[in-house]
């Protein structure tokens, strides 16, 4: 793998001069050089610069898929690259030091969706969607949670009923990250009601623009919209578009949710702004650098973060190692909460008054979109409390919760 790997970080690196530019990491800039902006989200409160700026990913993401970095550890022969899947993960990395539009749209097709269709779909339903997902021509959506079904996600209700070489679906999903944006869905119904609820449920690929399928936005108090309610109503979804046996889809969907606790754990999902090297910078304007206690919060939220390095390391061997992602996903989601919410309060506590009303001063009124953002951290993708549970049980031994 050696000169394998060498020669692909050449060619990657030699693409990504040609084509964008150099991040300039906080630290590098200063205090007030370029953009204030500091989110926990990159989505806009804006519909038509959204598009624009998905747009600009899209086009970049085609680019990146022509050159032949887009999906190097896919097959062949559905336009992948045939080769080893950590050449996909030292290409993220790389293209993580550039400068490039905002790849987070993609992340729930590539990263959280297709290995589950990989593992689990028919041959047809992957050559169907995964080369869409990874040109970025399809932007996917999880339709997981329900009203009533969220930490207790085996509790969902919503039905499909066999007919023909259909289903038909009916029931309402919650708190869907861009399904206004979305293109597929990855749907879990119940199709079972006679058997325990683990057993009964089934995964389904949705063609968002099924009739009987209502998006509505639900606005966070970041004043973005980020996720929506999905209504479906007697949708019909054809039988081939099934993931796996019936009831088959607690198991396939497991994967997923491991994946996405370590996706948001490692803050992936963030902005490319560094919340540590801003505050740092934040506390030496505010001559507050040498006061003990911002320096030993500070130093805190730098252990935190290079934890979570160290961690995410060790998650990327495992699954490059093609073992199942473990409970590390738990212990990322749990430090990633944590900095979200800590960071918050160190920002709010150096910058005082300055976080609430908009002065014009930069880097101040800014860290309002972190601060009202940092709660949902706790909760994405799985709540504190049922990351302790799950660390409990499979990591510490403890007795099962009971159900
Ligand atoms: C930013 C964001 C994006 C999201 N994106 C998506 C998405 O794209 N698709 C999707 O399907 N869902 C998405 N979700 C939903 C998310 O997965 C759920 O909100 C989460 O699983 C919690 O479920 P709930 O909101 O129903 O809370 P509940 O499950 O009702 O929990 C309420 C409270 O009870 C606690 N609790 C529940 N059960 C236990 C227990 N057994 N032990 C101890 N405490 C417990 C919880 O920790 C929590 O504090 C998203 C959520 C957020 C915040």
């Amino acid at each position: 793998m050696g000169d394998e790997l060498a020669e692909f970080r050449d060619a990657a690196l030699r693409f990504l001069e040609d084509n964008a530019l150099r991040r300039v990491a906080d630290t590098q800039s200063g205090w007030g050089v370029g953009s204030d902006a500091i989110g926990l989200l990159d989505s806009h409160t804006d519909r038509a610069e959204e598009a624009a700026a998905l747009e600009r990913s899209r086009e970049w993401r085609r680019r990146v898929f022509q050159h032949g970095f887009g999906w190097v550890g896919g097959p062949l022969a559905l336009g992948g690259g045939g080769r080893s899947p950590q050449l996909d993960e030292e290409y993220r990395r790389l293209e993580a030091e550039f400068d490039v539009p905002d790849q987070q749209p993609f992340a729930t097709g590539t990263h959280l969706v297709a290995p589950a269709l990989m593992a689990h779909g028919s041959p047809e339903l992957q050559a169907k969607y995964l080369p869409g997902i990874f040109t970025g021509e399809l932007v996917v959506c999880q339709l997981l949670s329900e009203p009533e079904a969220g930490s207790d996600l085996a509790g969902l209700k919503t039905k499909a009923v066999r007919d023909g070489d259909d289903w038909i679906v009916t029931g309402q999903k919650v708190w869907s990250s861009q399904a206004h944006l979305s293109q597929v869905g990855q749907l879990l119904v119940r199709t079972d009601v006679d058997v325990p609820k683990h057993q009964g449920i089934t995964m389904f690929v949705l063609d968002m623009d099924a009739p009987g399928v209502t998006v509505v936005p639900l606005r966070q108090m970041t004043g973005e919209t980020h996720f929506n309610e999905v209504f479906l109503d007697e949708v019909r979804i054809p039988d081939a578009n099934r993931v796996g046996e019936p009831g088959s889809g607690w198991r396939a969907v497991m994967a997923t949710l491991m994946s996405e606790r370590a996706a948001v754990g490692s803050g992936a999902n963030n902005s490319a702004v560094d919340p540590v090297a801003r505050l740092i910078e934040m506390a030496r304007h505010l001559d507050r650098a040498h006061d003990p206690i911002v320096r030993q919060r500070l130093a805190e939220r730098h252990t935190n973060a290079e934890l979570r390095r160290f961690l995410i390391g060790r998650h990327e061997a495992t699954m490059l190692a093609g073992k199942a992602p473990g409970a590390e996903g738990s212990i990322l989601k749990l430090l990633f909460g944590e900095q979200a919410t800590q960071c918050a309060e160190l920002a709010a506590e150096l910058l005082g008054l300055s976080v609430l009303a908009d002065s014009g001063e930069w880097g101040t009124y800014a860290w309002g979109r972190w601060i009202t953002g940092a709660p949902m951290m706790r909760i994405a993708g799985g709540t504190d409390e049922i990351q302790r549970n799950t660390l409990a049980e499979r990591l510490l031994g403890l007795p099962r919760e009971p159900s």
